[in-house]
């Protein structure tokens, strides 16, 4: 189908940017959700502002301690930056698991985040990583942690006039461990489930268990009673298999055509059971 007709911007400033958003404009990144939604006239923006292009989204850098990526950068880009691979793992590990090729060097992580979809795989892993998401405005800018953005399916704490600018996420310590483990609807590539883990152990004890999950619920969400399970045990097969059947508690499971509530809670336990494995696994 063909989208509505829209104007188009690019500008060459973020500044510009924010100053078109302030009056009403919708940003494009990647456009690989929202041009999609376009056609099929699920939305119909009147004025497109392309934040894609600014460079000044474009970054992923060690700041004293955590790393800062700006909003515009691909999925790609994360999935490769040497950076991300060897100081954040799980974010890098994640993107690779995105959608295909052309969906991977078009998407760009802040589109992906402020879209919000229930089964987007990066929230998983920023929940996981206590992630901070940097929001600016025209004349504003604040900082909301990862569980306190994504408020509900295609909403998030994003006030209208902000765009996300900057995703901030720790530098993992040495001894950490992550994964991220997805059941993918074979088509799209989307996450029917997925779970992020990251633990840290001291002497043969778990004593740090952050658990992302993303398609089971109408937003991602951090499941504190299987991290609370999983926290001061050693982490053997029963250990985990106890907070892997924890996962899907307290949250109303998500049905469609391509899984059904019971399904989908019994792929989060698998998932979340592997991702705890192979976290475990990389832990110094
Ligand atoms: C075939 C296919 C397969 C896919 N598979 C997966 C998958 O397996 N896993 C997955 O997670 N995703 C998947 N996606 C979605 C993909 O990751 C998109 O890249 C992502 O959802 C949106 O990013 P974008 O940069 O393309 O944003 P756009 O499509 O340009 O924008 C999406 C929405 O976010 C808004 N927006 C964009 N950037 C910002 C910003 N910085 N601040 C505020 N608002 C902003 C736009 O106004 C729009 O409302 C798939 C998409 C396709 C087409």
């Amino acid at each position: 189908m063909i989208p509505q007709t829209f104007d188009y911007t690019a500008p060459s400033t973020l500044d510009q940017a924010l100053g078109l958003i302030a009056q009403g404009a919708k940003p494009l990144a990647g456009g690989m959700s929202l041009i999609p939604m376009m056609k099929l006239r699920l939305a119909s923006p009147e004025h497109l502002v392309d934040i894609g292009r600014l460079p000044e989204l474009r970054y992923i850098r060690d700041d004293a301690g955590v790393l800062r990526l700006g909003a515009g950068c691909t999925h790609y880009e994360v999935e490769t930056s040497p950076l991300l691979r060897g100081k954040c793992p799980l974010l890098s590990e994640t993107a690779a698991r995105i959608g295909d090729v052309q969906v991977r060097n078009m998407g760009t992580i802040g589109g992906s985040v402020a879209h919000a979809d229930p089964a987007a795989d990066y929230p998983a892993a920023l929940l996981a990583l206590e992630a901070q998401i940097v929001l600016r405005g025209a004349k504003s800018q604040r900082t909301v942690a990862a569980s306190g953005f994504f408020l509900d399916t295609f909403a998030t704490a994003l006030e209208p006039g902000e765009i996300v600018s900057e995703i901030i996420v720790p530098v993992e310590d040495a001894g950490a461990g992550t994964s991220y483990q997805k059941m993918a609807q074979p088509a799209s590539g989307f996450a029917l489930v997925g779970v992020a883990a990251r633990l840290r152990r001291s002497g043969g004890t778990i004593v740090l268990a952050r658990l992302g999950v993303t398609g089971l619920a109408p937003h991602a969400y951090r499941a504190a009673s299987a991290e609370k399970a999983l926290e001061g045990t050693p982490g053997t097969a029963a250990d985990i298999q106890m907070a892997a059947s924890r996962i899907a508690e307290g949250v109303e499971a998500n049905a469609d055509l391509h899984a059904s509530a019971d399904y989908r809670r019994h792929l989060a336990a698998v998932s979340a059971a592997r991702a705890i494995t192979a976290a475990l696994a990389r832990t110094a």
